[in-house]
């Protein structure tokens, strides 16, 4: 990856979702684009459309209009083969909560993201123990979510995102759940795993006390970007 290259490329994204008759209009025409080794905040009031635009830019959910490019490569109109295949190559998502498998120790959670490409067994656990390591967490491998602490528990969501080495990394609201200093510490080693390998990373966050980790900000209400502001670096 170069450093500036644009990973990430979303033009007049709109997503309306239909519920019966009702029309719902989650994003309303959206532009945003990511660089590599660039850190964006997507800040908003709830229901202001975050969690909607990130899902489409991780190909998880799919515009209604619009176009995404992940890594140069248009994926409106994929069948979900192919975006799933996109997704396993180039994202790594950190959802709102952990996402942990409650029966499975720290290292298998890991494990999950290199099973779902294939890479089992020795390797993968090998791998798997890496990627806690360089979130600091070499010795809870083997421990249950159940006898973690939140931060514990979102670094070991990170390590999962982490694992496979995707270009892009996503995170829906990572430290709702966690108080201030460790929310801080967790976005810290984000930005740093994220940024000392030129990765692109999006963040939505309510939390303005995190917003001096971004190299941006931008802003959502009512499904549309209403502004974005360029942190001075
Ligand atoms: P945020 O993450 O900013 O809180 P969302 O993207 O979750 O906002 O939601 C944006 C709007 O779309 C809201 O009005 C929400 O109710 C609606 N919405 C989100 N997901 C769905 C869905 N699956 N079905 C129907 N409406 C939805
Ligand atoms: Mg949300």
């Amino acid at each position: 990856m170069v450093a500036g290259e644009t990973l990430l490329a979303a033009a007049g994204v709109a997503k309306t979702f239909t519920l019966g008759k009702v029309e719902v209009p989650a994003l309303r025409g959206v532009d945003v684009s990511v660089a590599a080794g660039e850190v964006a905040l997507l800040m908003g009031p709830s229901g202001s459309g975050k969690t909607t635009l990130l899902s489409i830019l991780g190909c998880i959910l799919s515009p209604t209009a619009g176009s995404v490019a992940v890594m140069g490569r248009e994926t409106a109109g994929l069948p979900e083969r192919e975006l799933a295949k996109v997704r396993l190559a180039h994202i790594g998502f950190i959802f709102q909560g952990y996402n942990l498998f409650p029966t499975l120790y720290a290292v298998e959670n890991v494990q999950v993201a290199l099973d779902l490409r294939g890479i089992t067994g020795h390797d993968a656990r090998a791998r798997a123990l890496e990627a806690l390591a360089s979130v600091g967490l070499a010795d809870k491998a083997d421990v249950l979510p159940r006898d973690l602490s939140g931060g514990q528990k979102q670094r070991v969501a990170i390590a999962r995102a982490l694992v496979a080495e995707p270009e892009i990394l996503l995170a829906d609201e990572p430290t709702a759940a966690l108080d201030s200093e460790t929310g801080r510490a967790v976005i810290g080693l984000l930005r740093e795993l994220a940024v000392s390998h030129g990765r692109s990373v999006v963040i939505v966050t309510h939390d303005p006390r995190i917003a001096d980790f971004a190299d941006r900000v931008i802003r959502i209400e009512d499904g549309r970007i209403v502004a974005e502001a360029r942190e001075p670096s």
